[in-house]
């Protein structure tokens, strides 16, 4: 019997950030991670007190049917965090369909051959590995505080290899003047690979838009709401 994978929820909406902004993208979510960032917005995917009381399960084959059925530019694999789980099966299944598999991690565990993009989104509760970082066509940092963009950029040594470093507002802190004058100076004076961004699907509520979708569930940067 083919693997199954624990499915939170699969949805078709576009790419709200990152190089792919705009583009039409079948989402699938996985259940299920072991990182707990006390801003996660996807605490459904792993937070005892809101993961759903049933998950459903799925096999490679289906969710690339149910993708398929979509017709999107790609499929975005998500979580949760994705790479916890064997990814290799369903990469397979989308490339057999005829989709580009593209991938969002934390970069902490080993990312499957065969992913056409891969999205790179480093977490303090769980540094990511060297090799991601080799591997990210794009870094997204999520910029919670003024300093968290020279802070990340000196916990991978001063240097990104990405083309792109993606320098995003932490949701809550979206309309912080600090924090938006941060990234503006940042990409002012430095320039390169960074690059101002934003979760333009949000205010969009593009993704809620498909019945399949889930309710976001946000812990809202509350440390006393982690585990
Ligand atoms: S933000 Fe991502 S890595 Fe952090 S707990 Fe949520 S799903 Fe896991």
């Amino acid at each position: 019997m083919a693997d199954l994978y624990p499915v939170n929820e699969t949805f078709l909406s576009w790419q709200g950030e990152g190089v792919h902004l705009g583009r039409k993208a079948f989402f699938i979510r996985l259940q299920g991670c072991p990182v707990k960032c006390a801003w996660c917005d996807s605490a459904s995917t792993w937070h005892p007190q809101y993961v759903p009381k049933q998950v459903r399960k799925a096999t490679a084959a289906e969710l690339a049917d149910e993708a398929k059925a979509s017709s999107p530019q790609f499929v975005v694999i998500t979580g949760g965090e994705p790479c916890v789980h064997d990814l290799g099966p369903l990469v397979a299944a989308l490339k057999s369909v005829g989709l580009p598999a593209h991938l969002e991690t934390c970069g902490a565990y080993p990312i499957a051959p065969g992913i056409d993009w891969v999205t790179v989104s480093p977490k303090w509760a769980k540094l990511p590995l060297a090799e991601s970082l080799q591997r990210a066509d794009e870094v997204k940092i999520i910029v919670e505080a003024p300093d968290s963009i020279v802070r990340w950029t000196e916990a991978v040594g001063g240097q990104w290899v990405a083309p792109s470093v993606w320098l995003n507002p932490e949701w809550t802190q979206r309309a912080n003047p600090a924090v938006l004058k941060a990234i503006t100076d940042h990409v002012k004076a430095v320039g390169g690979a960074f690059r101002a961004g934003w979760q333009v699907h949000k205010p969009y509520s593009a993704d809620a838009l498909d019945v399949r979708a889930r309710p976001p569930v946000p812990l809202g940067g509350d440390p006393a709401k982690g585990l």
